[in-house]
């Protein structure tokens, strides 16, 4: 199976200003290790991540790519892999067709992995999250971390049904594997 994971809010620590430096990810607690036992049950796993802290100029790559080496460091320090981390550095006001809710860096992560939707889910707290899957016709996890709660109170429009709900990414992960991470 091809599991795709939004970022923020679901790895680690949402932040309205966005993740700016390594010092501002926030790595949420259980995160790494249920990305290992996503990794030891033979998954492979991708992080889809809108990063318009790019696109905005906050930051440059070469600050985003140290950003993702300390999240890289953690998840390999639980005996974990994310096998790749698609970002798009879009800001809202010029988004592309990889932007979510648009579904390309999906659709471009299933075919680098060469996995079909219905071998694909994604795993994320925000609606355009589940939108961007829905589009891709892949499974639906909406995690309460982050804006999560937010997300299922506000709801979603009903073409985005059906959606799994759960609490964090180690129960989520939990539900993809059947079991506890270590
Ligand atoms: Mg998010």
């Amino acid at each position: 199976m091809l599991v795709l994971i939004d970022r923020d809010g679901v790895l680690n620590r949402d932040r309205s200003d966005l993740v700016k430096s390594p010092e501002e990810l926030d790595i949420l607690p259980g995160a790494p290790e249920a990305v290992a036992s996503l990794t030891r049950a033979g998954h492979a796993t991708a992080v889809i991540t809108n990063q318009s802290v790019v696109g905005r100029g906050l930051i440059d790559l070469a600050m985003l790519e140290r950003i993702h080496d300390k999240l890289q460091a953690a998840v390999s320090a639980a005996g974990g892999r994310l096998d790749k981390i698609y970002i798009c550095a879009d800001p809202p006001w010029a988004a592309g067709p990889r932007r979510k809710p648009a579904p390309g860096m999906l659709i471009e992560a299933m075919a680098h992995f060469r996995a079909a939707p219905a071998d694909t889910v994604m795993i994320g707290d925000a609606k355009r999250d589940l939108e961007a899957a829905a589009a891709a016709g892949v499974r639906r996890l909406l995690v309460l971390t982050g804006k999560g709660a937010a997300t299922r109170d506000a709801g979603w429009p009903a073409a985005v049904d059906p959606v799994e709900i759960h609490a964090d990414l180690a129960a989520a992960a939990r539900a993809l594997t059947g079991k506890a991470a270590a």
